[in-house]
């Protein structure tokens, strides 16, 4: 699985961050990073999927 993020449209809110701690960070500038692009781990694709689901901004996409 592989996450994509449309860092033109993400507003920093960290709905992201809140699901998938292992992947998303918010820093202090309100800057959002994707800290592994690339998830094999099943249980963190899970993560990853609610963290999807959940971004207010559709910001965030997956390729399988
Ligand atoms: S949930 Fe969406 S809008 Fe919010 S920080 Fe994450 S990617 Fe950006």
């Amino acid at each position: 699985m592989k996450v994509i993020a449309n860092m033109h449209i993400c507003e920093a809110n960290a709905r992201c961050v809140e699901e998938a701690p292992e992947v998303f960070n918010v820093d202090d500038d309100d800057e959002m990073t994707v800290l592994q692009e690339t998830i094999t781990d099943p249980e963190l694709q899970e993560k990853v999927r609610r963290a999807v689901a959940r971004c207010p901004r559709a910001a965030l996409s997956i390729e399988e």
